[in-house]
């Protein structure tokens, strides 16, 4: 962990070398000539003020690394919301690839595989993830509505090419521990060898796209991202085992241990998403229909609802429709994955 304060790029550039300098630098991870996949959360077409994805600068820095250690980097990821080519431009993606000739690369082309460990046994995982000789994970540090929180194993699933992301929603319905376990199975498949998560400015509260800037000034690395995220939810003064994924983990035998190196963090006073949980909520006898009762509900606030119609298009068991200018919700049908929520470029759904 160090110290980060903003996104002057020599700042960061800096914080990032850093915090590597203990992992052995760039060189530990990259060789001549390898093809290294770099890997942001882009979740939709935000500017990188608005704190919804990995700020550029810190993509930049890693990406210049990455080719003074010899590789060929390439930025990739699959939104959740919107075509990639406008994300890659208005989350600075494009101008980062222009600055230091990195290539951009989409994921809509799926390979099938076998994870090591989890319920799934199938998953199919871009190419260009599986494919690449080393793949570097670039998450944000933000909350999540249905997971609690973003963080490094969350990021993974950007590795799952948009379009094939509902199903999976479907396939996990209410249950967070099969959701979690999908988290961690992605992970395994894709095994980035580095993470290095931007936590200078955070999101708290309605993360992923609709909380409130939470600056932190921190730039965090490595080899193991459960290891990052234990290390992120101590320093954030949350039990590690309230985040789903490292639950699972520790269920799998995957707990991790953590060695702390540089300027620990201390935050105080760190909002949650309303719907998240740290217990997770239900016991464990609260099977099937009857979890999605005891889960937050979305709402719909009619006076911010600009009837845009993308949350129905978004909402994996078609559980919303428009009714004229209306959205309405079968709530019987609703699995609380908070997808609506996610894509609601208005922040006019709640949980409750
Ligand atoms: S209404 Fe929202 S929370 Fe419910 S299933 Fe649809 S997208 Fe998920
Ligand atoms: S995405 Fe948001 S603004 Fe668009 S219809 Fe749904 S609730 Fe309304």
């Amino acid at each position: 962990m160090v110290r980060c304060q903003d996104y002057h790029y020599p700042r960061v550039r800096e914080a990032v070398e850093r915090a590597l300098e203990p992992l052995g630098g760039m060189g530990a991870f990259v060789k001549e000539g390898q093809g290294v996949l770099i890997k942001p959360n882009l979740l939709q077409a935000s500017p990188p003020e608005k704190g919804v994805t990995t700020h550029p600068a810190v993509v930049r820095a890693v990406v210049e690394l990455v080719a003074e250690a010899g590789g060929r980097p390439m930025i990739g990821d699959s939104p959740a919301i919107g075509p990639l080519r406008r994300v890659l431009s208005r989350t600075g993606m494009e101008a980062v690839a222009r600055q230091t000739g990195a290539e951009l690369v989409d994921f809509s082309d799926v390979v099938e595989v076998k994870p090591p460990e989890g319920p799934f046994r199938r998953i199919e995982v871009a190419r260009a993830a599986l494919k690449a000789e080393v793949v570097i994970s670039l998450p944000k540090l933000k909350t999540h509505s249905m997971m609690v929180m973003t963080l490094g194993v969350k990021n993974l699933f950007g590795s799952i090419p948009g379009f094939r992301k509902a199903s999976w929603h479907l396939k996990a319905g209410t249950d967070r521990v099969a959701f979690a376990a999908l988290l961690l199975e992605v992970c395994l498949a894709v095994r980035p060898a580095l993470t290095v998560m931007d936590g200078v400015v955070a999101m708290e509260g309605e993360g992923p796209n609709t909380g409130d800037l939470r600056p932190l000034g921190a730039i965090l690395a490595s080899r193991d991202p459960l290891a990052l995220d234990r290390a992120v939810m101590e320093a954030l003064g949350l039990p590690p085992e309230g985040l789903p994924v490292l639950g699972v983990a520790r269920q799998w035998g995957l707990w991790p241990e953590v060695q702390l190196e540089g300027e620990p963090l201390r935050v105080e006073g760190f909002r949650l998403p309303k719907g998240a949980d740290l217990t997770w909520g239900l016991p464990s006898f609260v099977k099937g229909p009857l979890r999605r009762w005891f889960l937050p509900k979305p709402r719909v606030d009619q006076r911010i609802c600009r009837a845009c119609g993308l949350c129905v298009e978004a909402c994996p068991p078609k559980a919303m429709e428009m009714r004229g200018e209306r959205v309405e919700i079968d709530y019987g049908r609703c699995i609380r994955c908070y997808c609506c929520q996610e894509v609601c470029p208005e922040g006019a759904i709640e949980l409750r």
